[in-house]
């Protein structure tokens, strides 16, 4: 903890002129590589997963990445909250009728938008997490659990920071509304602005005796598994929102969304783009001459395929609707299946001289292929 943070833009190894696009992409290829999923009880994968999420967390989002851009991490800590966020100007159109007592102070730099949101009903944040799951998993679907750390509603207080047995006094300074205007008189005229009111901190009211449970705040932390069902058909990098699973809102806001990104595992023999299935079939010298049935596996398991007599090396054959099921839809893709021909290895005198009687046995007439290449190519 004592460790210095790494700026967001090295974590991600990105520029500071990256776009949108380049910090999406750097994310998700080291949020897969430190993936605890991927790595196993791998302390320092974990402790890098953490610090790149971190990092995305700011720079994909364009309201926080500009705060960063503009204070560090000063913009972005939760404990500085909203009141380092609304950058906005003086706030035009206030009362100028009501200088009252407060006439002479400062003008505190731009807290009015800021203050409004604090008083206000406000949305919890979205929060993202990823899953990895299998091949087959994600072709047709699949439950998982995801462990997720949230601010929830305090339950003790119900949200609103108090003792029980005791409610909240609307803020006498701002009458609750979190925010007071103050005035200066510079060589230009009275100039006016709206901060938060900092009797209240902005948020209209004030707690004589905390919440012990949440120390007034009205939300506490919590360790929650979530499940997920993943559908059938989604494909590497996409993602999941599970609405209001998110941090809770505050001021009876809702709460915000899980974003679970699913990373799909390789699959020892299959490919796949979009619902297309690909893969490669090795068969035996003797299958490409006769011809015969073979066992293809699927992911529906096997299925049996007649190749035809003379099948050459890189045919493709296709097995309908064997493929990947279509996301939230009907129907499924096809497997492609390429034939590559296994050649024999190893043979004994006996078996080569009989390939030899064999191969002088076709004649010339059988590799049009060959003959077609090298003609094309001789000098
Ligand atoms: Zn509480
Ligand atoms: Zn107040």
């Amino acid at each position: 903890m004592a460790q210095d943070k790494r700026d967001y833009y090295e974590v991600l190894g990105v520029s500071r002129d990256a776009s949108e696009d380049e910090i999406k992409k750097a994310y998700k290829k080291l949020a897969r590589k430190y993936h605890p999923d991927m790595n196993p009880g791998d302390k320092e994968a974990e402790e890098k997963f953490k610090e790149v999420n971190e990092a995305n967390e700011v720079l994909s989002d364009p309201e926080k990445k500009a705060r960063y851009d503009q204070f560090g991490f000063a913009g972005v800590d939760p404990s500085y909250g909203a009141g380092a966020g609304g950058a906005g100007g003086y706030g035009a159109g206030f009362d100028f009728g009501d200088l009252g007592d407060i006439f002479g102070s400062f003008f505190g730099g731009g807290f009015g938008s800021a203050a409004a949101r604090r008083n206000g009903p406000q949305r919890g944040e979205s929060i993202r997490a990823s899953v990895a799951i299998s091949f087959t998993e994600a072709a047709f679907g699949c439950e998982k659990e995801v462990t997720v750390e949230r601010s929830e509603q305090c339950p003790t207080c119900k949200g609103n920071g108090c003792a029980p047995g005791t409610t909240p006094e609307v803020c006498p300074d701002c009458r609750g509304s979190g925010t007071v205007t103050r005035a200066q008189r510079t060589p230009f005229g009275v100039m006016q602005s709206q901060t938060v009111c900092p009797k209240c901190g902005g948020t209209g009211k004030i707690i004589h005796q905390p919440c012990p449970d949440c120390s007034g705040r009205g939300a506490v932390r919590k360790r929650k598994t979530i499940k997920v069902s993943i559908p059938a058909g989604i494909d590497d990098g996409q993602t999941i929102s599970l609405r209001g699973q998110g941090h809770a809102g505050r001021n009876g806001g809702p709460s915000g969304d899980l974003l679970i990104t699913v990373m799909v595992r390789p699959h020892e023999i299959f490919r796949r783009d979009g619902t297309a299935v690909f893969c490669e079939a090795p068969i035996t010298f003797t299958q490409a001459v006769l011809g015969g049935e073979l066992e293809i596996p699927t992911i529906d398991g096997k299925v049996k395929y007649a190749i035809p007599e003379g099948t050459q090396t890189g045919t493709v054959f296709r097995l309908k609707g064997k493929g990947i099921p279509v996301l939230n839809g009907r129907g499924r893709g096809d497997q492609y299946v390429t034939v590559t021909i296994e050649t024999p290895r190893g043979l004994n005198k006996e078996q080569k001289d009989a390939l030899r009687k064999f191969s002088e046995s076709l004649g010339e007439n059988n590799y049009e292929k060959q003959k077609s290449f090298f003609k094309k190519f001789h000098k």
